[in-house]
This record gives structure tokens, sequence and C-alpha cells, in this order.
């Protein structure tokens, strides 16, 4: 089947530290590359006095401006403010973060002198909105439908917030999929022609800011079926830089007696470095770190060894082998039947944590054949040729079974979890159950709904609470209700509830757990679209700017030129009439350094004020002739 006459829907892998895009064209996948030539994008953005960044240019900033440079907003978004990981991560921040409206986490930054408050739903928008316009650039028109990864663990919130970010983006949203997941589909469209019946893989997928590990089946008809997930929205690459800025704060104090920890700018610049030093580190066994002026003047000069780095971060490193183990221990499955360990996400590249993994499974090679940075994206670009009707027939025979990584379930009385769907059950999935009313004459009943794994409902994450209301009164125990759990295969949960006692259907729906409503939702397209609008004209007004100032450059080059002032003397050109050109010439360049950020009405001004000047020229150098 051919993509001809269709409108591309685009794969994006949403990373916490890069994103990347794919599309299906020309009877493959292709990873795109940025306006830099990349093919991941930082998953970064940038305000500065008079534009927004995004990708590459806002990281590449980071260090110079970090209060008002965005990353790991991943780890945000779909979360309240008072979070214990947020409160935690708050710490390393270099930008601030406040709780907003419903202990919605805002991020604060000065962008063109305002203070401006942005939920973490808006900056991913803006990031996806960035590999949107990748894609568009590429293909050569409009894309509005995207399949864009979650990681496996992320919770129902997090979820629904990070559909909310592709709407504000202005993508619908054709299917939201796990990462590892994708990764599968990668590795399955590559290795199908030779597998024999079903295999099963593993894919260990450790990012820059979350951890996931699934256990699939492959099959050679194009099935995939996920049997398990295990991980942590919470571990990843960020949280091994941010043990080396710890360790490196504390050799500084010791060296130098100086604690640099509240100096934004500092942590800031000692985070780069550090994240460097990591990657050098996986190829050879130590590196240096050197910083010039890293605080109060003091230049700051270490080693660091792959030894050390193991020792800070040996117990995360644990807890993803555990997390292996756990998922293998869900799904019943003894480590000899994994017939491949698929590594997928940049931290993976670091070599004790293939060396643990290879020791859980007696020594079986890893499979490193899929690219970790862009496996994800690949899978996802697959997965949207697939829904959109494209791609050739194995493309098109590809089928997914995905599970729910959590319990869903209702707290009842005496703090009891009612699990209605396990963790690990196929997903779309639907199931009921019924609740009695416990007073007598009750005429309403409180319904909370939880996702997790513990015994006890107030241990599990309280996704929503609603209240069914309009119930008769009646001894206890005699109305019922029946509560209805639903989730779609984005992995979205649908919660409805109706009391059926009395005959009257009496039923609530609750499909927006907690996250941004329409209205805000709407808002934030409007600001999107101003963002957008603000940014083309800011561009606008760059290139004005640039192609005004290489205009008078020419100008003054050509009548410094001596040869060239003699010839104009010679021609009829007074040593006034060449004064008054030089003088407007450098009147010109002074006005464009005094005005960098010029309107384009002035600019336009200033180049008529120059092409008067030009015609003044050439009437006198004609009249002579
Ligand atoms: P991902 O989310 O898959 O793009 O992974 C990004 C994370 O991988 C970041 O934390 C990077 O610092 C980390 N990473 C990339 N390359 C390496 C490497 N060679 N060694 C260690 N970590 C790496």
């Amino acid at each position: 089947m051919s993509t001809r006459g269709k409108v591309p829907a685009i794969g994006i892998d949403l990373g916490t530290t890069y994103s990347c895009v794919a599309v299906w064209q020309h009877n493959r996948v292709e990873i795109i590359a940025n306006d830099q030539g990349n093919r991941i994008t930082p998953s970064y953005v940038a305000f500065n006095d008079t534009e927004r960044l995004v990708g590459d240019a806002a990281k590449n900033q980071a260090a110079f401006n970090p209060t008002n440079t965005v990353f790991d907003v991943k780890r945000l978004i779909g979360r309240k403010a008072s979070d214990k990981i947020v409160q935690e991560d708050m710490k390393l921040w270099p930008f601030k973060v406040v709780a907003g409206s419903g202990d919605k986490p805002k991020i604060v930054v000065t962008y063109k002198n305002e203070n401006k408050e942005f939920a973490a739903e808006e900056i991913s928008s803006m990031v996806l909105a960035k590999m949107k316009g990748i894609a568009e650039t590429f293909l050569g028109t409009s894309v509005e439908k995207a399949v864009i990864t979650v990681p496996a663990y992320f919770s129902d919130s997090q979820r629904q917030s990070t559909k909310d970010a592709a709407t504000v983006a202005g993508l619908e949203v054709l299917r939201m999929i796990h990462e590892p997941t994708a990764a599968a589909i990668a590795y399955a469209l590559d290795k199908r022609a030779g597998v024999d019946g079903k295999m099963n893989v593993l894919v260990f997928d450790l990012g820059g800011g979350t951890f996931d590990v699934s256990i699939l089946t492959i099959d050679n008809k194009g099935i995939i079926e996920v049997k398990a997930t295990g991980g942590d929205t919470h571990l990843g690459g960020e949280d091994f830089d941010n043990r080396m800025v710890s360790y490196f704060v504390r050799e500084f104090k010791r060296k130098h007696r100086a604690d640099i920890s509240n100096n934004l700018k500092a942590l800031g610049r000692l985070r780069v470095h550090c994240e460097r030093a990591k990657r050098i580190i996986s190829t050879t066994f130590q590196t240096n770190i050197d910083i010039d002026c890293l605080f109060n003047g003091i230049d700051f000069s270490a080693k660091f060894t792959r030894a050390k780095f193991e020792e800070i971060n040996m117990e995360l490193f644990k807890k993803c082998i555990d997390t292996v183990e756990s998922c293998l221990r869900d799904v019943s499955m003894s480590k000899d039947i994994i017939n491949e360990v698929i590594l997928v996400g940049g931290s993976t590249r670091i070599p004790k944590i293939q060396e643990l993994l290879q020791e859980l499974f007696d020594g079986k090679p890893l499979c490193q054949r899929i690219n970790p940075d862009e496996a994800v994206a690949y899978g996802a670009g697959v997965l949207a040729a697939n829904i959109s009707g494209v791609g050739g027939e194995d493309v098109q025979a590809l089928a997914l079974i995905d599970v729910t990584p959590l319990s869903l379930g209702v707290g009842c009385h005496n703090d009891v979890m009612a699990v209605l769907i396990p963790k690990n059950a196929p997903i779309p999935t639907k199931k009921e159950s019924t609740h009695y009313t416990i007073c007598d004459n009750q005429t309403s009943m409180d319904l909370w709904v939880y996702q997790g794994e513990r015994a006890k409902s107030s241990e599990n994450y309280l996704l929503s609470k609603f209240c069914l209301s309009g119930i008769p009164p009646a001894p206890r125990g005699v109305v019922k209700a029946i509560v209805c759990f639903e989730i779609d295969a984005n992995g979205i949960l649908h919660v409805s509830a109706r009391e059926i006692t009395s005959g009257r259907n009496n039923s609530i729906k609750i499909t927006n757990n907690g996250s941004l409503t329409k209205s805000e939702i709407e808002k934030m397209i409007k600001d999107a679209e101003r963002y957008k609008l603000e940014d083309e004209l800011h561009m606008k007004k760059v290139k004005g700017h640039q192609a005004l100032s290489d205009y008078i450059y020419k100008v003054r080059d050509k009548v410094k030129v001596y040869n060239f002032r003699m010839k104009l003397r010679r021609r009829g050109l007074s040593v006034k009439d060449l004064e008054d050109i030089d003088h407007q010439v450098e009147e010109a360049i002074k006005w464009l350094d005094e005005h960098p950020d010029a309107a384009i009405a002035d600019l336009k001004d200033k180049e008529a004020e120059l092409d008067d000047l030009c015609r003044l020229i050439n009437l006198k150098l004609s009249k002579r002739n």
C-alpha cells in the first residue's frame, strides 16, 4: 500500500531528556532529523527577554539561563505539586515550580521580562509541537495525527495529561502506546522473518527519566502480546546525574570550603559536565571534570572514574535488576525461557547495567541490534502507519495486545482496596462491581478510585473521588450500585456508576481524572497559537535585522573601497556627498546595534533610507555619464 495521497501520521517518542519523531515513507520508517541535523531533539524549552526556544537551541543556552530553561517536565506531568518525588526534584532543578490551583505544579519563568506560569502539559505541548514541526518541514505538508509513546508504568493521570499536551500541540492522538511495546514492534519488524513460531522477549528500557521492563511474546504472524510490565516512572539517567552532582558538591565543599548547593548557575553548569563525564566513562575508565570559575571565581577540577560512578549509583542499578526479577515472577516465567533481552534507552549504554543484566540471564548476550535512542519512535512510526492503513503487508499484519501496568480499584470502608482490574490485565478491558449502601436511609454514595498494588486503599494513588447522589432511602444493604471501569486502547481509565435498585438509572461518568478541564485545554491551545505567532514574528524580525545588516555592510564596503571612492569623486560626487554617505552608513550601523529588537516596520524604514541613499549615488553617477 502506498502513502501517496494520504496525510501522513507520525510516531513521537516524547522522552524525559530527548524526543524523537518517525514516519513511514517509501516503504520504510524514516527517523526525521531536526533543523540541526540531529535525529533526537532535547526535550528542553527556554525563555528569555526576546524569544522562546525549544530543542537544541534551548539546551545549548541552559548553563547561561538556568532559571528559565525547563527540562525534565515528564517528571512533573500528571503529578501533584505536593508529591514527595516532585518536592525532591524541585531541590535540584534550577527552574522554579510552585503549587497552582488543585495542587497542580506550575513552572515559573521570566519571559519577555514578565513572570509567566506554565503547566507541565503546556511545556510538553511545546516539545510535541516542535516534533510536529520537524516532521512537517521534512514532509512538506501539515501533520495532524500521531502515535505517542508513554512509559508503560505511567499512571492514569500521567497518560491523560500527556494526551492533553498533544491536544494543545494540535495533534490528534491515534494511539498512546507503551515505550517498551513500541521498541518490541521495531524489533519484531526487523526480526519476524526468522522467527519460528513464538518467541519470548524482555525489553529493558532505561532512558533519561523513566525505567520500564516488559515481557512480551512475538509470533511470526505479527502478533505482539505483552505479558507483564514493571518499572519506575522516576528512575533513569537524570538520577545518575543527580547523584554525581551531589557527590561533586560535597567534593567542592571538602576541597574549597564553599557550598555551591544554593547557586543555581553553578549547579546547572556542574550538571552539564557530569552528564558529559557519565557518557565518556561508558567507554573509558576515567575522565576529568574541569570547570572554570564554577563558584566565587574558583576553578573546579576533579578526576572521575567508572568505579566511582558505579559505587554512587549501585543502589539504583540494583533497583533496575530487582524490577526485572519481579516482572518475571509476575508472569511466572523462568529466565531461561526468555529468548532475547532487548536494550532500549540511552542509559543502557552504561557498562555496569549491561553486566548486571547479563549476569541475571546467566551470561546470555544482550540484543543491541536496534538503536536504543530511536527504537521507540521507530515502533511508534510503524504503528502510526498500521492504524492509518499504509505500509506493506507486514506492517498491516501487526496486532498488539498490551496490558495495564497497575491494579485499579475502588476504596471500600475499612480502608480496603477492592480491585476491579488487576495489574497486567490485557487492554482494552471493561469490568463491573456491585456496591451496597452501608447505612440506613443512605441517600448518596462516595466512590474513591485508586491505582496501585497495596491492600490498603489509602496507600495507593487516589485517581478521583465522586459522589453518586439521589439514592432512594432504604435500610442498609438494600440499595445497590454498579461501578464500571473501562480502560481504552490508550490505557486511559473511564469510570461510571449507576444505582439500579430503584430502577432509576442514576449514573455518573468520570473520564477526566483531575487533569486539565476542557476550558483549560482551550485556553492553552489559544496560548500555544499565540506563542507560535510570537515565535514566527521574532524569527521574521531576526531575519529582517540580519538582511538589513547585510545590506548596510554591503553599501559600506562598496563606499569604503578606495578605488571606488576615487571613481565616485571623478564621476561627480563631491567630498561632502561622500562624507554624507559615510555618515549615513555609520548612523545606520549604530542604529542597528542599538535596536537589536527593532520592529519589522522600523527595519523597513531604515532599509528605505538606504535605498534613497543608493538611488542618490546612482542618480549622480548617471547624470555624470
Ligand atoms: P533516552 O531517554 O533514551 O533518550 O536516554 C537519555 C539518557 O541516556 C540521558 O540521561 C543520557 O545521559 C543517557 N545516555 C546517553 N548516552 C549515554 C552513554 N553513552 N552512557 C551513559 N548514559 C548515556
